[in-house]
């Protein structure tokens, strides 16, 4: 018999040889039914695998992440069959399962709409024959053979690359043979709803030296609820698209001549102040000083830092006067040049020290996503120095000043602390110090948080903390750090209270990470239609006609000096066009119409985005209920997609 331990710690017994499926059917058959693969000791396995020994495992289902990825690339398998069924001879090169579904490419000529529906219809009919998926293990000869012999010169190309010895496996569904790494699904009629989402040119392996294949994107679910669900949100995303809503808003533009670096508009320069205003405004809550590093500065610098010898194919690195120096990719160094910058007695840690840096990183061109994956971007950093009894509170400061921030926009968040793994440095007893520290900080915050065993830098602990947009997307924007590696390479100390030298200890954080990636992800949040006081237009004044734009002018006037920023809008277009334009393009929060009975009476009637017509106000009753927004930083309403 073999023991079988399961995640929440219970065990059952089982025959030696028993599978992993007939494992989850002794279980429950509405489990057998889910499952998708088995993980084993951290790698995947197919639920056929048959345990020889005592094992510990996770049955992974749809709802895993691996277990989608499990799902997706098994589908890709079914939609590669579909396509060589329905255009024999076709070359196929890669499919594997993306963030949100999957692809497979071809060497083939762009598909047509046409094609992609028929290669869609296939793919249910393969689901409808239920397909076994047969793992077998082969020798790399017989693998060059076997695809030699198909004339499938791009799988020859992959299996040319493994290492000689290494075990090489292809999976077989009907008539279709891939080669794979594995795992799978069982069969193919797992598989319940599946859509083709798109099709464009790739390069093989990413290079545009090599053939220009065809790649097909995809994705499949358990039920047709979910599907009709992910395709309701990838319409709002469409919408929400922030290099979209960029141009509509004009905040920011991009140009060859600066591949991944924005240009901010004058819109984008309000917005991006703001953020920056708001930041300092609840950093000085939190009694953090504010400093400014050097861009530029030399090799020396990098060496101590170990940036050069590590991340120097990052830097940009130039030259002065026979010297090299390097344009920061990060805040760092130049902060511990700060601390170094004088002595510092235990009295006067912590010190909470934030600097807003532009870096600049190389990136590869194909990976640059507008304001997601930039070369330049502005880092809200901070450091923080301190002694080891403070570690606990100064964490816990951190994440409720990073839960103050996050809320203004709405945003929910998530926490993650990763540990020590196996490349470390420092000792062990530090390591302990510090992870307890931040554990005791989490733990008192009370917010549940999972652990990353061995996900850890090697230089100390972290915690990440990850935010979900209104679509319900997760990015990784916060992180606290702990750092055990520069405050010895730079020898950072200070005096303690028997006036001896101690190491001092220190975090990095950032909560908005990148502020141009921040700005891109508030932006899809609220789908452009941004709180009033971060607006940068936030109220639109439209006369009806030319004949009213004395009284017109007099309103911008007084908002104006309210401290508001408004647009007034006496183009002579329709009233009605106006209006579509500042409500559904440039996305203001308020309108005000102004016509005849408006500067009679001196009451207006108001317009709210998302709202429509709210009601008739004077001048003063409006400012008064828009200052009143504005100062609470209240969220607009109608932003979170409705599910
Ligand atoms: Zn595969
Ligand atoms: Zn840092």
């Amino acid at each position: 018999m073999i023991k079988i331990t399961f995640p929440d710690g219970n065990t059952r017994e089982y025959a030696e040889q028993t599978s992993a499926i007939e494992i989850a059917k002794n279980i429950s058959p509405g489990l057998a039914k889910e499952v998708l693969a088995v993980e084993i000791g951290g790698k995947l396995y197919d639920l056929s695998y048959k345990f020889s020994k005592d094992s510990k495992i996770k049955f992974l289902k749809f709802s895993d992440d691996k277990g989608k990825e499990v799902y997706w690339h098994s589908t890709s398998h079914i939609m590669a069959q579909a396509v060589v069924r329905i255009f024999p001879g076709t070359k196929v090169a890669i499919g594997p399962a993306i963030e949100q579904g999957f692809y497979y490419d071809f060497d083939h000529e762009p598909f047509t709409d046409e094609d992609l529906l028929k290669i869609e219809s296939e793919v249910n009919k393969i689901i409808k024959e239920n397909q076994r998926f047969e793992r077998k293990e082969i020798s790399r000869d017989e693998a060059l053979e076997f695809f030699r012999s198909r004339n499938e010169i791009y799988k020859v190309e992959l299996i040319e690359a493994l290492p000689e010895g290494e075990t090489i496996s292809v999976y077989t569904n009907g008539e279709f043979t891939d080669l794979c790494r594995g795992p799978h699904i069982l069969g193919s009629g797992t598989i319940k709803k599946f859509k083709i989402l798109s099709s464009s040119g790739a390069y093989w392996r990413g290079d545009s030296k090599n053939a220009m294949l065809q790649r097909i994107y995809g994705i499949s679910f358990p039920s047709s609820e979910e599907l009709e669900m992910f395709l309701k949100i990838r319409e709002e995303a469409e919408k929400r698209d922030h290099r979209k809503l960029g141009r509509e808003l004009d905040l920011f533009s991009f140009h060859q001549e600066a591949p991944g670096i924005p240009f901010y508009h004058h819109n984008g320069v309000i917005v991006k102040q703001l953020l920056i205003d708001y930041w300092r405004y609840e950093h000085n809550i939190d009694k953090y000083q504010e400093i400014q590093t050097p861009q530029l500065m030399t090799k020396a610098l990098w060496e101590t830092s170990g940036h050069w010898m590590n991340y120097k194919d990052n830097m940009f690195v130039t030259e002065m006067e026979g010297v090299e120096n390097a344009i920061k990719p990060m805040n760092c160094p130049g902060g511990m040049l700060w601390y170094k910058s004088k002595l510092h007695s235990y009295r006067e840690l912590p010190m909470r020290v934030s600097e807003l840096g532009h870096v600049h990183r190389k990136e590869f061109s194909g990976a640059l996503t507008g304001l997601f994956r930039v070369i330049a971007f502005t880092q809200d950093d901070a450091h923080i120095f301190m002694r080891e009894d403070q570690i606990k509170d100064e964490i816990l400061g951190v994440i409720r000043l990073t839960h103050r921030i996050y809320k203004t926009f709405g945003l929910d968040y998530s926490l993650a602390l990763s540990t020590r793994g196996e490349k470390y440095i420092g000792a062990l007893e530090n390591w302990e110090i510090a992870t307890a520290g931040l554990k005791a900080a989490l733990d008192e915050y009370g917010q549940e948080y999972i652990i990353n065993e061995g996900d850890a830098a090697f230089y100390g602990p972290k915690i990440d903390i990850y935010v979900k947009n209104a679509l319900g997307k997760a990015w990784q924007c916060g992180t606290v750090q702990l750092d055990m590696n520069l405050p010895e390479r730079f020898d950072l100390t200070y005096i303690d209270e028997n006036s001896d030298k101690k190491r001092v200890i220190m975090i990095h954080r950032a909560l908005y990470g990148s502020l141009e990636r921040f700005l891109g992800i508030i932006l899809e949040h609220f789908g452009g239609f941004f709180p009033l006081w971060l607006a940068p237009i936030q109220v639109s004044v439209m006369p009806v006609s030319d004949k009213y734009n004395g009284f017109a002018n007099e309103v911008v006037r007084k908002l104006t000096a309210a401290g508001f920023r408004v647009e007034f809008d006496e183009r002579s277009e329709k009233i009605g066009y106006k209006i579509r334009e500042a409500e559904g393009i440039k996305k203001i929060p308020y309108m005000l119409v102004i016509g005849e009975k408006e500067q009679d009476t001196g009451k207006f009637s108001v317009r709210q985005h998302k709202k429509g017509n709210i009601g008739e106000f004077g001048l003063d009753e409006f400012i008064t209920r828009i200052t009143e927004e504005k100062e609470k930083r209240t969220l607009p309403e109608g932003y979170k997609l409705e599910l």
